[in-house]
């Protein structure tokens, strides 16, 4: 028996041979995630439904020397959960479960395979939040959002997925179960291992089950749309509301070519012969929510905005809101290949960096849609190209090098939300120096020494 065959009947004996894919045309869909570009042919795939029998598949992948990819539902855009070829895919996606609410302390247990917006519709139904939401928060998985350490529209204001993580049931590359973190606001016995484990990419250990922190909802949002013809004043506009001590819960940012695509999709009434619009939204105490929105609306008409439109109900507010959602969709219907990255920069240099990724597609002669999350100084520099044109892909590799060392020297970062993966493995080392660079992949060593759990992704 190959080590596959043995590894296939265990995990046969584990999970039933129903939660057990083999065959090439049942594997493909799990080759690939939101990463244009990459795919890899799993060996096997599994999908448990307890936390047992995540042990038991990773005793089983360990005996038979199987590296282990984990998964969530592949919306990933670093090429996290692309499979180590014929190598087993652990798929979450039916530890799904919300386990419980609680209404005293204000938290939220849950699956590793419970879906985000799942989460946030369990706490609104008690009127609390659950704020981090990723663009891809209808499909996207709790444990995905933890290992990759998720970000979303909301982050301005409410931070990103570490800052509601209080425990988190951990599955080791032994197929030891380990639990970090506890239901205490406080608690700082030992090291912060929990916090390791967020945004470690599915290179430590497997998440099980986390415990969420929950807010109250805001009473109410106000939501509003400025526009510009020059993107340089809506960078600006962002740079100006941070420095007036505003904190709005969202500052997104779509330029021309996205705002047209977004249009093209979904109608929701965004023009097009602009530069760039400024999503903006504000939520909280209704007095507040009325100061901080005219107070908005003053510096983007300071700033040359030539338009600020308010939305006039909810209805509305969330339709623009969704427009903004979509951008990533919108733009993948203009060419055959969508590769979507997430450099951030100190807020005060993204009119630096936005003048920067225009200047570079047009010396490469390329589509680049931007958006982004402007208030957190991450953008989504957008290349629409087509894989099979060596050329032109040659010509995308020079631009991604060229905006990933300017961010660099800007102060920034390669990746603010979507995690190293595969696809920013090449600068990793320039951004963190040789010896903490080191140190991280001694970290790995240390708590995986078989190398057995995503091998090949963050590390050459
Ligand atoms: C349209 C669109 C919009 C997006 N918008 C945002 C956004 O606003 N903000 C943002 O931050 N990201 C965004 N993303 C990226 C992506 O949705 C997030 O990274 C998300 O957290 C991935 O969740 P997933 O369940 O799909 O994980 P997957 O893609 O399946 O996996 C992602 C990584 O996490 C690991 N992993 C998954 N589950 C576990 C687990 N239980 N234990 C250990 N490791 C695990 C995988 O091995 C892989 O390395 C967007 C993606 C798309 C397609």
């Amino acid at each position: 028996m190959t080590p596959v065959e043995r590894l296939t009947t265990a995990l046969r004996q584990a999970v039933g041979p129903d939660r057990v894919l083999t065959k090439p045309e049942d594997v493909i869909p799990y080759g690939f995630d939101g990463t244009a570009a990459l795919r890899e042919r799993a060996g096997t795939v599994v999908f448990p439904q307890t936390t047992a029998e995540v042990s038991q598949c990773v005793n089983a992948a360990n005996a038979a020397g199987v590296p282990i990819v984990t998964r969530g539902s592949g919306t990933g855009l670093s090429g996290g959960s692309v499979p180590v070829p014929h190598g087993l895919v652990l798929c979450l996606a039916q530890m799904n479960r919300i386990l419980d609410l609680d209404l005293e302390n204000l938290t939220l247990r849950a699956e590793a395979g419970a879906v985000t917006l799942k989460i946030d519709e369990a706490a609104a139904a008690h009127g609390l939040l659950y704020p981090p939401d990723p663009g891809s928060m209808r499909i996207s998985t709790i444990g995905g959002n933890v290992a990759e350490n998720s970000g979303g529209l909301r982050g301005l204001k409410y931070g990103v997925t570490r800052d509601y993580v209080m425990a988190l049931e951990v599955v080791l590359a032994d197929g030891r179960i380990a639990r970090f973190g506890s239901p205490c606001v406080k608690d700082v016995a030992g090291y912060s291992m929990k916090d390791l484990f967020i945004g470690s990419e599915g290179t430590l250990g497997i998440i099980t089950e986390v415990l969420l922190k929950l807010v109250p909802r805001p009473a109410a949002r106000r939501t509003m749309l400025a526009v510009y013809d020059r993107i340089e004043d809506a960078a600006e506009t962002v740079s100006a509301i941070i420095a007036a001590r505003i904190i709005p819960c969202t500052l997104e940012f779509l330029d021309r070519m996205t705002a047209q695509c977004v249009e093209d999709y979904a109608h929701v009434g965004l023009p097009t012969d602009c530069a760039a619009v400024l999503l903006m939204e504000t939520d909280g105490h209704p007095e507040a929510v009325a100061d901080e929105a005219a107070r908005m609306a003053a510096i983007a008409g300071e700033h040359r905005a030539r338009e600020v439109r308010t939305a006039k109900d909810a209805a509305e507010a969330l339709s623009l809101a969704a427009a903004r959602r979509n951008a990533f969709s919108a733009l993948a219907r203009r060419r055959p290949t969508t590769i979507l990255e997430d450099f951030t920069v100190p807020r005060n240099r993204l009119a630096a960096m936005v003048t920067f990724i225009a200047e570079t597609a047009a010396r490469e002669r390329l589509e680049v849609g931007t958006f982004g999350h402007m208030g957190d100084g991450n953008l989504h520099p957008t290349f629409l190209t087509d894989e099979r044109d060596a050329g032109e892909m040659a010509r995308v590799h020079h631009a991604l090098d060229a905006i990933a060392t300017r961010t660099l020297e800007l102060g920034g970062t390669i990746t603010g939300e979507h995690g190293v993966g595969l696809a920013k493995k090449p600068w990793l080392r320039q951004q963190l120096g040789d010896d903490s660079y080191e140190l991280m992949r001694q970290v790995k060593r240390a708590i995986d020494p078989k190398g057995l759990l995503n091998p090949g992704k963050i590390f050459d």
